[in-house]
């Protein structure tokens, strides 16, 4: 029986050295709103510094070497850009071609004209928002590493996709920013990994809202919420309740849309959940 326990013991302690050691990375997708994952050599040296459109992108370990997640902003040119490495040889620059992507094109009607144009009133509120959106975009934090493994945040089936185009009553809006899961109101959501609570706000398009930051520039927005159970600083473990999906904000039902954030731009979500 010892043997057996000692042999269990350790080959526990193993296993989870070895999930620790070498979480899931993102699926490399080299595309407008996809996530460039670039090896960078081995870990044995100090941990390198990326950028890409002067913003940092996370740097992970992965498997002994240094591994950089370049987010790739919707309206990334497709071709040759250049990400920039400073590290124990000096700084480098890396090559990276970033391939096209054409993504749908969805027509929307909206009977309620303040969610088409919102009233002049509302136009510094937004645009004040928006600067604040911005500011979450590019929240870095060196530490902790991320734990790029993510779950689904709310138990609902997948609808509208990220980065379709839209079209407002025959006038094109901006790309969808996130990934929506199709759940009613009061439906609970839980952390996709660990993190700490960066904000929790009250938006006019986005309603009730939530970011969570994961560490070296890898954030989660979560909006329209009906439900918030936690507040500002506040650390989350994964699947931890944070809140409630709901219908805040302007949209026309209830549903959570869903963003992730890698080194400034938001990106598909479903690049960090585990193949359908
Ligand atoms: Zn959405």
């Amino acid at each position: 029986m010892r043997p057996c326990r000692l042999f269990c013991a350790l080959f526990f302690m193993l296993g989870t050295l070895a999930v620790q050691a070498a979480p899931a990375l993102p699926r490399h997708a080299p595309v407008p709103g996809g996530v460039a994952v670039l090896e960078l050599g081995t870990a044995h040296d100090a941990q390198p510094a990326v950028s890409f459109n002067a913003l940092p992108q996370p740097v992970l370990r992965h498997q002994g070497k240094w591994v950089a997640l370049v987010g790739l902003p919707l309206d990334t040119e497709p071709g040759k850009h250049s990400v920039f490495v400073e590290g124990a040889g000096g700084q480098r620059t890396l090559p990276l071609v970033v391939r096209e992507k054409r993504y749908p094109t969805q027509h929307l009607r909206i009977a309620d004209g303040r969610m088409v144009t919102p009233p002049p009133e509302l136009e510094a509120r937004i645009a004040a928002e928006q600067q604040r959106i911005a500011d979450w975009k590019r929240h870095y934090t060196a530490e902790p590493a991320p734990d790029t493994r993510f779950d689904l945040p709310a138990a609902g089936p997948r609808s509208a996709r990220f980065g379709v185009k839209r079209v407002l009553n025959g006038e094109p809006r901006s790309p969808h920013g996130g990934l929506d899961v199709a759940v009613g109101i009061g439906a609970p959501l839980r952390a996709p990994a660990a993190g700490t609570v960066l904000a929790v706000a009250d938006l006019y398009f986005a309603g009730t809202t939530v970011v969570i930051d994961h560490g070296r520039g890898i954030l989660t927005l979560y909006a329209h919420l009906s439900r918030v159970d936690v507040r500002e600083g506040q650390a989350l473990a994964r699947g931890e309740l944070f809140g409630a999906s709901g219908v805040s904000g302007r949209i026309t039902g209830p549903h959570l849309h869903w963003v992730v954030m890698v080194g400034g731009a938001a990106v598909d979500p479903e690049l960090f959940l585990p193949m359908k």
